[in-house]
């Protein structure tokens, strides 16, 4: 190992010890580093609509979140130290204390889905940092900490140092998501019709892959109002906002502008099963649509025969794995000066205020809160 003795024993982190209640900064101890483990100091983390739901409680039933934990799960941060074992980042590139890193899950790397399937994001028992449980090691994988702890099995990638760290710590969830996405669902010509639905940051982040993946029109379907001037600046071609359109209007809408067919691809990044609905019926005959935000756990009704008569194509990702992070982190670094990709971060908070950021990001005062632990 290399630790070296300014090596942190202990890290204040927002810790998350009832739902519902603000998180309380506690003192967390820094495990000692496995051989392929990291630890990083955090430069910017950014919080996600999944941290709002974790809050709540909603993943407890599920066994999916472990109280106490240190939430936050897009994050990025600076090598303090790494592992006897951890040498290079993802694409074989040196790395070094005080280089800026993002990371993946910790995927298995030895289940069906991992090597016969190859879609890790189903690993079998991935290991998700910001889901807890943080009172045993390895503590601190959560971003709401001054430290954090990269476990061995999670890839790492180098973080562009022209890149606003905020900005590229929301590339670690939301973004990545989307390139996966896109990825699955196929390339956009340049003759689509792109509709997106949801102008939060995912959605606003998949409308800024689709202007600069040369879609002919864009449709951005959302609110409120600063969120749609956000689509139009970054080249919404028609914004349409769902406080003041019917869905019948909003469907109108979009058969006038696609010579009555409706849209080549429709993207859903509102998590409503009511938007998956309305989805259903913006995609034009043998259309596809790309499923990304859904998260209610209602079922929702479905006509089968869109899939035969319709020959629509309908698909979806989660999470993504080091690829995805990479191709994301170059899109931001690569086309930050034609979309202001800051407009979507919200205040900034510190350790002690991430109650207030939760609160501000559920009642949509804040598009993404950013998380600043040792600011
Ligand atoms: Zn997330
Ligand atoms: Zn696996």
């Amino acid at each position: 190992m290399t630790q070296s003795m300014s090596l942190p024993t202990h890290t204040q982190a927002a810790v998350l010890v009832d739902y519902n209640a603000p998180p309380e900064v506690r003192t967390l101890p820094v495990p000692d580093l496995e051989p392929g483990a990291a630890l990083v100091k955090v430069e910017a983390s950014t919080m996600c609509g999944t941290d709002v739901h974790i809050w709540r409680g909603e993943y407890e039933a599920a066994g999916l979140s472990k109280l106490p934990l240190v939430p936050g799960h897009e994050i990025v941060g600076r090598v303090v130290a790494l592992g006897s074992e951890r040498r290079v980042d993802a694409l074989n590139r040196p790395l070094a204390e005080g280089d800026l890193v993002a990371w993946s899950y910790a995927w298995c790397g030895h289940c069906y889905w991992c090597t016969v399937a190859k879609q890790p994001t189903q690993c079998e028992s991935a290991r998700m940092y910001g889901w807890g449980p943080a009172d045993r090691s390895p503590y601190i994988t959560g971003g709401f900490s001054e430290y954090a702890y990269v476990m061995p099995a999670c890839s790492m990638v180098k973080v562009p140092e022209g890149l606003d760290p905020a900005v590229a710590a929301s590339a670690t969830c939301a973004f990545r998501t989307i390139i996966h996405g896109y990825e699955k669902i196929g390339r956009i010509e340049t003759t689509d019709t792109v509709v997106i639905q949801g102008s939060g940051p995912v959605g606003l982040y998949a409308l800024a892959y689709a202007v600069q993946s040369g879609a002919s029109r864009t449709v951005m379907i959302g609110a409120p109002t600063a969120r749609l001037d956000i689509a139009k600046r970054w080249g919404a071609d028609v914004q349409l906002d769902v406080t003041s359109t019917s869905v019948e209007e909003r469907r109108e809408r979009v058969r006038d502008l696609t010579d009555g067919r409706g849209a080549d691809l429709v993207v859903e990044c509102s998590g409503r099963n009511a938007a998956f609905v309305e989805g259903m019926d913006l995609v034009r005959r043998g259309g596809r649509y790309l499923v990304l935000g859904a998260s209610e756990p209602k079922p929702v009704e479905m006509r089968a025969t869109y899939l035969n008569l319709r020959q629509l194509t309908v698909a979806g990702t989660m999470s993504g794995d080091i690829s995805h992070y990479y191709r994301a982190l170059r899109f931001l670094d690569d086309h930050q000066d034609r979309f202001s990709f800051g407009d979507l971060l919200g205040n900034r908070f510190s350790l002690d205020q991430v109650g207030d950021a939760l609160l501000g990001m559920e009642q949509m005062r804040e598009i993404k809160p950013v998380i600043l632990p040792n600011a």
